[in-house]
């Protein structure tokens, strides 16, 4: 691997890694464990806290379930990559520069942004004042005490996608003294094929959901919410989980962004406005063959190790190789011991083959606890993380960028 001279001095190669989600880990850890002390490329991975946020489960922390400690310096440990905790306030794209809570500043040769998205809570009035989100652990956490002492009354859960569906579900089953209405414009599970979309609803039914689709919310009020057309549905509690809202930093940077805010990429995943920077996760706009991909952990993490893959070969003076993965499934848990696994072609369209009850939950369960064993897998054989569905001709026609 080359690095860098300047005037007959070798300079370390300095890859700073924004976020430590499902991507920015997994850019992290197979970077680091491709490369070696000696080949002086360091690995920095900032983040807002020590402890990983498992996103999968925040609905799981909402209901006052504890989950496990799991510390990203301790995962790093024995890699070559070091961790900064803080809170990134900017980054400066012509300095290559990054602040760290107003103070610190790291500079970089090459960047990966993986700072992640969450739901919006800009955009519908009221939401901010009034609604509680998953947006963070701690979000998820003082939704968990709120609802603990509401003893009864009405949750309304606004936004029917799968977090929404997943969040009904669980508070539905872990507070049975609480009326859970799910209430959004899509039916639930609206993306599945008839039969598991069917078999949702039935659980839903059985939990006690109540189902309010083909609705707006126009505003949170406190104590209920008001529907596009005038009608109020009494809430004791608002959980937002519509929209998804990405970081502005890449934007104030001159980056070029998508109007979600989400950072470009050409094919290799590198920004197409800053190719020393490359954009991972749901902070990022890959177009794919079938159009650009969502956020979703499956998709997020291959982001990560193609990134990192990409540094590599570019530090080797090669050429990066363009990004390609297809979806392969839709896991939706509903409360701990239920679920529907939707199968779904790599264009993310539901094939016929789906999964229901206990063994959808066990394998929800799997899907849900493998990041943290996968990273543990790849510091010792990186190629181990590089194995996902590439899509196949779903994914041969690309964007021409
Ligand atoms: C309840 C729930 C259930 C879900 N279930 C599924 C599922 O079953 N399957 C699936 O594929 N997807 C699921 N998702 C979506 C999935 O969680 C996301 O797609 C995934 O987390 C994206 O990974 P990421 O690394 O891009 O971002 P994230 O995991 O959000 O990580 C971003 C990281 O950046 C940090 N960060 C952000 N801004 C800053 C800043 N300014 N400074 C420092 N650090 C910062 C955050 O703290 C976080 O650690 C679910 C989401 C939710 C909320």
């Amino acid at each position: 691997m080359s690095a860098q001279h300047e005037a007959g001095v070798t300079t370390t190669h300095r890859v700073v890694v924004l976020g430590a989600g499902y991507a920015g880990l997994s850019a992290a850890i197979q970077l680091a464990s491709r490369v070696k002390r000696s080949e002086n490329v360091q690995v920095t991975l900032v983040n807002a806290q020590e402890r990983f946020t498992e996103r999968l489960r925040l609905h799981m922390t909402a209901t006052g379930q504890r989950l496990a400690e799991l510390n990203i310096p301790e995962l790093l440990e024995g890699t070559s990559a070091r961790f900064v905790r803080g809170w990134v306030t900017a980054v400066d794209a012509d300095a290559k520069t990054v602040r760290i809570d107003d103070e610190r500043v790291l500079p970089y040769d090459t960047l990966v942004y993986g700072l992640g998205g969450v739901a919006d809570t800009a955009t519908v009035p009221g939401v901010e004042d009034h609604a509680y989100t998953l947006n963070s652990a701690q979000d998820a956490e003082v939704l968990a005490d709120r609802l603990a002492r509401l003893g009864g009354g009405t949750v309304v859960v606004a936004g029917s996608g799968l977090t929404g569906v997943e969040s009904a579900a669980e508070i539905a089953e872990r507070h049975p003294e609480l009326n859970v209405v799910l209430l959004g414009r899509r039916e639930p599970g609206a993306a599945m094929n008839p039969k598991a979309k069917a078999y949702l609803r039935s659980a839903l039914d059985r939990l006690g959901v109540r189902v309010r689709s083909g609705v707006e919310v126009a505003k949170v009020l406190p104590g209920a919410v008001e529907l596009v057309g005038g009608e109020t549905v009494p809430a004791d509690t608002v959980l937002w989980t519509s929209g998804t809202r990405v970081s502005p930093l890449a934007a104030s940077a001159g980056l070029t962004v998508d109007e979600h805010g989400r950072v470009v990429t050409d094919a290799t995943l590198r920004s197409v406005s800053h190719s020393e920077v490359y954009a991972v996760g749901d902070a990022a706009a890959i177009h794919q063959g079938y159009g650009v991909m969502h956020g979703t952990c499956q998709g997020g993490m291959p982001t990560g190790v193609h990134a990192a893959l990409s540094i590599v070969r570019a530090l080797k003076g090669k050429q990066p190789k363009p990004f390609r993965f297809g979806y392969y499934h839709t896991p939706v848990s509903l409360g701990r011991h239920d679920a529907v696994v939707q199968f779904t072609r790599p264009d993310d369209s539901p094939r016929r083959l789906y999964l229901t009850g206990r063994v959808a939950a066990r394998y929800k369960e799997t899907v849900t606890a493998s990041p943290w064993p996968t990273w543990g897998r790849m510091k010792k054989m990186p190629a181990s993380g590089a194995f996902w569905p590439r899509g196949g001709r779903f994914t041969q026609v690309r964007d021409a960028r």
